[in-house]
């Protein structure tokens, strides 16, 4: 198989998705949907789930529909220690510092969380674009205009674009527009759909496969 880019997801695609950082910033975010919603605990859960599920990201249904400061968002969110949460990969770093054709980190994050956990990982030494919520202008993937953005970056067209997700509905769009899709599951027996090309345990093997 060959790839003329590559695309990285960063949460629980590039570390496991039982690293306890997902736990860590839903605490968090649902904190902050039940300050500024007013709600109590399990209604402002649902909000949460609610907007993150129709717009990709809790902060694009919090700035729709209150008026919250972005940064005071993502900075009270992404406050926790990364280490404790994700360990180095000796092995991921390796085979992503032997990737010689263009790649990036494509994230809904932001940059600084994603930099601590390539830090975390070993991997703060590999240079490569990390392509933010910021920089995707608060349009989170799956909206198409996330991965012009990417595309964009990476200077390449989707095609022979190989992007790695755990999230599934990120890949749909990504395959309609010629991505070859890879998909790292959170577990072994899930379904998979048509639109993902390959599915792999973990990073790892997957960028394995490619090379
Ligand atoms: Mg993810």
């Amino acid at each position: 198989m060959r790839a003329n880019a590559f695309l990285f997801d960063l949460d629980n695609t590039l570390y496991p998705a039982n690293s306890g950082v997902t736990e860590a910033l839903e605490a968090r975010m649902n904190d902050y949907v039940q300050q500024v919603s007013g709600l109590p605990n399990a209604e402002a859960l649902a909000l949460r789930q609610h907007y993150f599920v129709t717009y990709g990201t809790t902060l694009r249904g919090l700035q729709l529909h209150h008026k919250v400061n972005i940064e005071d968002y993502l900075y009270t969110v992404h406050d926790f220690d990364m280490p404790l949460y994700v360990k180095p990969n000796p092995v991921l770093a390796t085979l992503m510092a032997s990737i010689t054709v263009p790649k990036a980190i494509f994230t809904n994050s932001p940059r600084e969380h994603a930099q601590r956990a390539l830090d975390a990982m070993g991997m703060a030494h590999i240079v490569m674009p990390v392509i933010d919520i910021r920089r995707l202008n608060f349009l989170p993937k799956p909206h198409p205009a996330a991965y012009t953005v990417a595309l964009n970056t990476i200077e390449c067209p989707a095609t022979g674009t190989v992007f790695m997700e755990d999230t599934l509905h990120n890949l749909e769009y990504a395959k309609s527009i010629g991505m070859t899709t890879v998909y790292i599951p959170h577990h072994a027996d899930l379904p998979v759909p048509a639109y993902v090309d390959y599915c792999f345990p973990d990073a790892e093997t997957a960028i394995m496969a490619f090379l």
